[in-house]
């Protein structure tokens, strides 16, 4: 008995402690990472600075494409914990999400016809993210809502000015500040090679 109350929790538990931690990595990159940062630019800075001005274009990707960063990540979450004997249910759930979370991001992207019946409901329900909510995040100056699997994880960050803080934290320790977003009209302009994209008959 006590199981199913407590199974349940700590599933919700694990859910949106891995939204938190693909909100983390976003916001790491719209905040510090850009196409010419050495040795990730390329990788991760590169699609996330496409992702901010065409959002759209990421609806093309395969699920590979997508999401090939975070699943490298969590194998070797999950071979780390399997060398030391400690994988788990929990482990597991954690990784399956957190693999797959810029997946759920891109179904905020897609239209309904494109997500089909079984997204569509799971959004509708509000047990994924729903496009309008992720939608916030696109407003400019796209400061907020960096969690992309749920709708509940990033109110309560954004109420405590919780990524606002840390990038205090981070200037004022470290020295490092926000760069700017060149899709956000007051903080650049696109640059020559996003141009190119857009011409090439990109969204
Ligand atoms: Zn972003
Ligand atoms: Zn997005």
């Amino acid at each position: 008995m006590n199981n199913l109350i407590t199974l349940p929790l700590q599933a919700v538990g694990i859910v949106l402690a891995a939204d938190f931690i693909a909100g983390l990595i976003h916001w790491l990159e719209d905040a510090y990472i850009r196409e010419d940062t050495p040795l990730i630019g390329k990788w991760i800075g590169r699609p996330n600075t496409i992702h901010h001005h065409m959002p759209r274009r990421m609806t093309r990707n395969s699920w590979w494409q997508s999401n090939w960063d975070q699943l490298m990540a969590m194998s070797v979450v999950l071979v780390g914990a399997a060398i030391l004997g400690r994988l788990s249910w929990q482990l597991w759930l954690f990784a399956i999400i957190g693999g797959n979370a810029n997946e759920v991001h891109k179904w905020s992207h897609r239209t309904r016809k494109e997500n089909g019946w079984l997204i569509n409901w799971l959004q509708d329900m509000r047990l994924l993210q729903t496009p309008h909510h992720h939608a916030i995040h696109h407003t400019n100056p796209k400061e907020v809502h960096y969690c992309p699997v749920t709708n509940v994880v990033n109110p309560v960050l954004d109420t405590l000015h919780f990524w606002e803080g840390l990038e205090w934290l981070l200037e004022h320790t470290a020295g490092l500040k926000r760069q700017p977003d060149t899709s956000v009209p007051s903080q650049g302009t696109a640059p020559q090679w996003i141009q190119e994209l857009r011409r090439a008959g990109s969204r």
